[in-house]
């Protein structure tokens, strides 16, 4: 019996390069953090080249990590990014796309189209340009996973923030079909519908928006049902959880980390 249960359990240490997008803050650097704690080699990417740096230097302390400086919504870096982590390392097991935006822009007539663009270009067309140039090396790879950060405003609406909802449920949309398109190569697609987490993004949205973008996360406080914020590890274990061995079933899966506020 003993000996039953130990042939089921998987070995602690998991195996497999993870490239992390956004990952010299937050959510990103939280998960970051945490694949290397569960074994991966993690090659970390942000536009912020000087905070990138800073990151990976804390980061090697528990493993192996490469930084890459691109910016997601600009395909020809995406591309070279990509290579470079294939060529370092001769592979890839997953990606998880955290680079994003906030997007209190107003409502729909004070959202101009350069914010539209803005927005819309980092956090949905960049998941997309990650992907494009990942999926071809997972497929190498005989498989692999895909963790692609949405957000509450990608379930439900929120004040002042029309790009960002839109880019947010394109970001649910592209989990879905890419899950239909890529099971059969053995590439499972999610994503993490954060609600408030506490990270640089929040304190800024919640500064700059203004009296707004106050209201509204108040108004998300009084919906939580835990109270929040969350922290970047909550988020970091939801997307550990996706990658490791129990997360061998599940795909198109869209997984709440917001205290319960969706659901009230
Ligand atoms: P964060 O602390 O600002 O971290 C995001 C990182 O992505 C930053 O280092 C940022 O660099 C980088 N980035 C921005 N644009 C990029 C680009 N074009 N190319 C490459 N890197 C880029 O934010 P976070 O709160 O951890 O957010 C991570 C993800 O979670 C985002 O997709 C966000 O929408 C989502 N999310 C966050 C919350 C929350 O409450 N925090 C809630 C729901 C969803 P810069 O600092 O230079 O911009």
């Amino acid at each position: 019996m003993g000996q039953e249960v130990a042939a089921s359990v998987e070995p602690a240490v998991a195996r497999g390069v993870v490239l992390v997008t956004g990952a010299a803050s937050g959510i990103g650097l939280a998960t970051a953090r945490r694949c290397l704690a569960d074994g991966f080699v993690v090659a970390v990417l942000d536009c912020d080249h000087e905070a990138l740096e800073a990151a990976a230097s804390e980061l090697r302390r528990w493993g192996r990590v490469l930084p890459v400086g691109a910016d997601v919504s600009v395909e020809v870096e995406v591309a070279a990014a990509v290579e470079r982590v294939v060529d370092t390392f001769g592979e890839l097991y997953a990606v998880v796309n955290a680079a994003g935006v906030g997007g209190y822009t107003g409502d729909v007539v004070l959202t101009g189209p350069s914010d539209w663009e803005r927005v819309i270009g980092v956090n949905l067309t960049g998941t997309y340009l990650v992907c494009h140039a990942s999926v071809p090396h997972l497929r190498a790879g005989g498989g692999g996973r895909v963790v692609n950060i949405s957000s509450q405003y990608g379930l439900v609406g929120g004040a002042g923030s029309p790009a960002y909802a839109a880019s947010k449920a394109g970001v649910v949309g592209l989990t879905r079909a890419m899950a239909v398109d890529h099971a059969p190569e053995g590439i499972l697609v999610n994503c993490v519908c954060p609600g408030p987490i506490d990270t640089p993004m929040l304190r800024r949205s919640s500064s700059d928006g203004g009296p707004p973008a106050v209201a509204e996360s108040q108004r998300v406080a009084r919906r939580s049902l835990v109270p929040g914020p969350g922290r970047p590890e909550d988020v970091a274990g939801a997307v550990a959880y996706l990658l490791g061995p129990d997360g061998g079933h599940l795909t198109g899966l869209v997984l709440s980390v917001d205290g319960g506020w969706t659901a009230s």
